[in-house]
C-alpha cells in the first residue's frame, strides 16, 4: 500500500450545523503577532485574511488537538465532532 493509498483512507464526515471549532474572540488575534496556529496545525486549518483575522476551515480537522495547547491566548474553542461527524481513520 502506498502513501497516497493511506491517505485516502482518511475519511470526513462534515458536520454543517455545528462547527466543533470557533475563535472566542477575533479582537484577540488582531494582537497575536506571532500567529502560531498558522504553524501548530498539520491540516492547514488556520489561515490568514487580509485583514489580519483568521479563518478556520474546520471541515479539514485531522482532531490532532493541538490548538487546544497551542494557541498563547486560549482562543480557540475546541470539542470533538458531534457523534458520527469528524475524521475517520482507518488502521491497519
Ligand atoms: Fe488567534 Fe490563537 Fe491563532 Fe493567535 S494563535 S491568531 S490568538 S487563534
Ligand atoms: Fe488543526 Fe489539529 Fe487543531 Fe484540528 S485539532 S484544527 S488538525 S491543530
Amino acid at each position: 500500500v502506498n502513501i497516497d493509498e493511506k491517505i485516502s483512507s482518511v475519511k470526513f464526515f462534515v458536520d454543517e450545523e455545528y462547527p466543533h471549532l470557533r475563535i472566542k474572540d477575533e479582537k484577540v488575534c488582531l494582537k497575536c503577532n506571532e500567529k502560531p496556529c498558522l504553524n501548530f496545525c498539520p491540516a492547514g486549518v488556520y489561515r490568514l485574511t487580509e485583514e489580519g483575522s483568521i479563518l478556520i476551515s474546520y471541515q479539514a480537522c485531522l482532531e490532532c488537538g493541538s490548538c487546544r495547547i497551542g494557541c498563547p491566548f486560549e482562543n480557540i474553542i475546541w470539542s470533538y465532532p458531534r457523534g458520527g461527524f469528524g475524521v475517520n481513520y482507518k488502521f491497519g
